[in-house]
């Protein structure tokens, strides 16, 4: 897309936006909230909140262009989500910023877009109005590799899953999307080659493939396709040359090998954790050893879990679904008493971060205190190392929710909303 055309699009799409969205948006030099709860990381202090030229201050200013009483309600930083593939599609930009940010999510981190437009969308998602997105690009893996089936067959026009199995042939060897989504590498010295054109993309952050990565030999060049990642050595090689140019590596992961595999070649985080089934005989595959979960937090490694979308294909009845949970839990709290980051961030194709908040209030391994700091504060900040976000404090970025009810005596209050408020804007949602 040329620059003039780039633009044109922006411009229609902020028409639509500011159009389907109902969103309205008002800008003030001055904000009061006035007579609510503040959350101070720990507790809630009752004091008013002030936003003057975008930013907080606990300092009444001189003119107060906008009172907004909130008598007894609750403040806290808006939510991120560090685990999606959406918002890299202009078909969803009718509806889902929208939903980001109705939601309370302000800030998501994309593992993996579809790159060849990644100008325009990065640009669009630059306003006051819209989630705050840094995107992965491609994915890297190595040929077939996981992401593969999850791009390929729908450029294809393979929606339909089920045709996939009389079309293998033609998928197998099908790249309409490669370069675009994904990025296969098999070799060093192609490494080589193709990081070149990755690294001049200027990707936010790097998204890596493992997957079952002890049986690459035989899973890489068996008939299944989708069913390996990038091998040790060559996973090792671009997490090391992405950190060289500052970028942090994202690991795709599924068993506990390429959990141990990651802490070794020493990725900063994991898009999921372990991904049991629940069915018993196949546990041993998916437990990591307490040794490598320490080193793993000493390491300072984040992990996104991805519950709902890990347990979302089983029968909520069965006693797998309670081995999951169960597994789920007692991973998570382990990590979290070991000192480890935990990041919330929901990877459901086409939806928010809701779905994923609600698995982890079901799952039940944080306190309310925890879970809120999990997605108000940890997660927007690994997101945004770099930005005054996350806290409520003097000088910070004035961006801010306010719920009717405390989420520290029911995680549930976290959907109860009232107000908005995006870098001194007052979003409104019809
Ligand atoms: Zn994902």
């Amino acid at each position: 897309m040329n620059e003039l055309g780039c633009f044109m699009k922006i411009a229609i799409y902020t028409i639509l936006f500011l159009l389907s969205f109902s969103i309205f948006s008002f800008g003030q030099n001055s904000i009061g909230l006035i007579g609510g709860n503040i959350f101070d990381g720990k507790k809630f202090v009752k004091k008013d909140l002030y936003i003057a030229d975008g930013k907080i201050t606990f300092e009444k200013p001189g003119t107060l262009e906008k009172t907004i009483k909130i008598e007894n309600q609750f403040v806290i930083p808006p939510f991120g989500d560090a685990h999606t593939h959406n918002l890299d599609r202009e078909f969803q930009l009718t509806y889902l910023p929208e939903q980001y940010l109705k939601e309370g999510t302000f800030y998501v981190q994309n593992l993996t877009a579809k790159t060849k437009n990644i100008d325009y969308f990065r640009k669009y998602f630059s306003t006051k109005q819209t989630p705050d997105v840094i995107f992965a690009n491609q994915g890297i893996s190595s040929t077939s590799g996981h992401p593969f089936m999850a791009y390929e067959p729908y450029v294809m026009g393979l929606y339909d899953a089920s045709k996939w199995k009389d079309n293998i042939e033609k998928i197998r060897t099908s790249r309409l999307d490669e370069g675009n989504s994904y990025i296969f590498i098999d070799s060093k010295k192609a490494a080589k080659e193709k990081l070149k054109g990755f690294f001049a993309g200027k990707p936010d952050i790097v998204k890596i493939f493992l997957v079952d990565v002890g049986n690459f030999e035989k899973n890489s060049v068996d008939e299944i396709l989708g069913n390996s990642g990038l091998p040790a050595e060559l996973a090792e090689y671009v997490t090391k040359e992405s950190q060289k140019r500052g970028l942090k590596v994202y690991a795709h992961i599924d068993t506990a090998e390429d959990f141990e595999t990651g802490v070794k070649i020493g990725v900063d985080g994991f898009a999921h954790m372990p991904t049991w089934n629940g069915k018993p005989e196949t546990k041993q595959e998916f437990q990591v050893s307490k040794k490598v979960l320490e080193k793993a937090a000493n390491r300072n490694i984040v992990i996104s879990p991805t519950i709902a979308i890990t347990t979302g294909g089983t029968d909520k009845d069965s006693q797998e679904y309670k081995n999951q949970i169960e597994f789920i839990r007692q991973f998570l709290s382990k990590y979290h008493k070991l000192g480890g980051t935990i990041l919330i961030g929901s990877d459901y194709f086409n939806r928010p971060l809701t779905v994923e908040l609600k698995a982890f209030i079901e799952v039940d391994a944080f306190e309310e205190l925890e879970l809120l700091k999990i997605v108000s504060e940890t997660t927007p900040r690994a997101i945004f190392p770099e930005r005054k976000i996350g806290f409520l404090k003097e000088g910070y970025e004035g961006s801010v929710l306010v719920l009717k009810k405390n989420p520290l005596e029911d995680s549930e209050n976290l959907f109860g909303i009232t107000h908005w408020i995006k870098q001194g804007q007052i979003l409104k949602f019809d």
